[in-house]
């Protein structure tokens, strides 16, 4: 096993009702700002409990924080901030809203352009505006991480970033809320949670024998309730398991003491900065190729995820590693998504050659648990999911 430190000190409050405790967590006399997106909270009841709990309290509301949360708009509640002297953040939403806070946090108080947050990754260890969430959609994991995905609309950009000082304060998690939710993002959630795991479970085999065990609890759990949270949303069981496998895959608990990935969210991010498409749906499009690409290097793994999550009939490695693959692209097109790229856009001739020099220019050229995917491999994998 890897050394390793865990820190996480996120108070995930979960639960039916657990709105109504949001007045005792956020100091007394706080001046906050109410961050959401684009209005589903005024549709399902959400504002209305949030308001109701924090009876009391000064606000002042900031909404159209977009999907893929863009820099440009981040900025008006930066200044929003610094101009009315605020000194708390809730987030409503899902992922792109408690993103989208993570950097209006680290930005008010920076010294500099806060656009070099982005360009130069810098690590947020100090000086951010503290800020709790009331988590509408079950999927990124952002309401128990440090890591947050912004997009600059000026140059199509989609960039991570973090640090220690990025945890929210607290995170509400009621399963309830799921209910409004459309299909499509309760599909995205399943696919999105799933490749978190993915990303720090299917590198080589090693020795950390409890954190497998848990990222396969994860998979199973999700592979279990997925299609049918997706049809059911207010059975409670199946929305309570489906918000606690999201939060889980990413709160930083599986990764300690293993190898990760992630080059299936780089080259994700790339597919939604240039085609809008979903996060979730570009990691069902390059994850699957990513492990065709990467076989004779993660095809150990793949054969235990094979055996342990879909119970291969195959004797071999090579076989069960390669029917772990076509389980996995089963599953997502169970989950309803579309696994190519040209499933959302006919122009997508010249993608590898755009992200390779995306990658090229930022110096990501060895990525991976080997830092064995180098450019060659990045076109090769964009250019299979075509
Ligand atoms: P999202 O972009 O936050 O939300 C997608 C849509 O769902 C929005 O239109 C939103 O509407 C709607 N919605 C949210 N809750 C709803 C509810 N309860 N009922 C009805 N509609 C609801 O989706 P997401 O998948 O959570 O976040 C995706 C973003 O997170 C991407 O930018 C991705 O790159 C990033 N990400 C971050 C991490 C991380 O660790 N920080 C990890 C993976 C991905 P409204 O806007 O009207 O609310
Ligand atoms: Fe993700």
């Amino acid at each position: 096993m890897l050394n390793f430190e865990l820190y996480n000190p996120t108070n995930l409050i979960f639960g039916k009702g657990q709105t109504e405790k949001l007045g005792q967590l956020i100091p007394q006399n706080s001046k906050i700002l109410l961050a959401y997106g684009g209005g589903s909270i005024f549709k399902n009841g959400v504002y209305d409990q949030v308001k109701n709990a924090l009876q009391g309290f000064e606000i002042v509301e900031f909404g159209g924080i977009e999907p893929n949360p863009r820099y440009e708009t981040l900025m008006k509640a930066v200044t929003l901030i610094r101009e009315q002297k605020l000194d708390f953040i809730l987030a409503v939403g899902g992922g792109s809203v408690i993103d989208g806070v993570k950097f209006i946090s680290a930005a008010v108080h920076f010294d500099g352009n806060p656009m070099e947050i982005l360009h130069k990754r810098l690590l947020i260890k100090e000086n951010a505006v503290p800020f709790g969430t009331v988590l509408t959609l079950p999927a990124t994991g952002s309401e128990m991480n440090s890591g947050a995905v912004i997009t600059i609309n000026e140059t199509q950009e989609k960039l991570s970033f973090g640090g220690s000082a990025l945890f929210p304060k607290f995170s509400i998690c009621d399963p309830t809320v799921i209910a409004s939710l459309p299909k499509r993002q309760l599909q995205n959630g399943v696919v999105d949670a799933f490749t978190h795991v993915m990303e720090q479970y299917l590198t080589y085999p090693h020795d950390a024998l409890l954190q497998d065990r848990i990222a396969e609890g994860i998979l199973q759990t999700l592979v279990e309730i997925g299609p049918d949270v997706v049809e059911n949303p207010t059975d409670y069981k199946l929305a309570a398991n489906f918000m606690w496998s999201c939060t889980m895959a990413l709160n930083g608990l599986i990764q300690k003491g293993v190898p990760t990935d992630w080059a299936t969210h780089m080259i994700g991010h790339e597919l939604t900065a240039l085609y809008e498409i979903d996060h979730a749906r570009t990691l069902a499009i390059i994850g699957p190729n990513l492990y065709r690409a990467l076989f004779e290097t993660k095809k150990e793994k793949l054969a235990q995820y094979g055996e342990r999550i879909w119970k291969v009939s195959g004797t071999t490695v090579e076989e069960k590693a390669t029917e772990a693959i076509e389980k996995t692209v089963q599953f997502f097109h169970k989950m309803g998504m579309d696994t190519k790229i040209s499933n959302y856009t006919s122009d997508y001739k010249k993608t590898a050659d755009f992200i390779v020099d995306r990658f090229n220019e930022r110096g990501w050229k060895a990525m991976g648990e080997r830092q064995n995917i180098t450019l060659e491999k990045v076109r090769e994998i964009v250019e299979m999911s075509y």
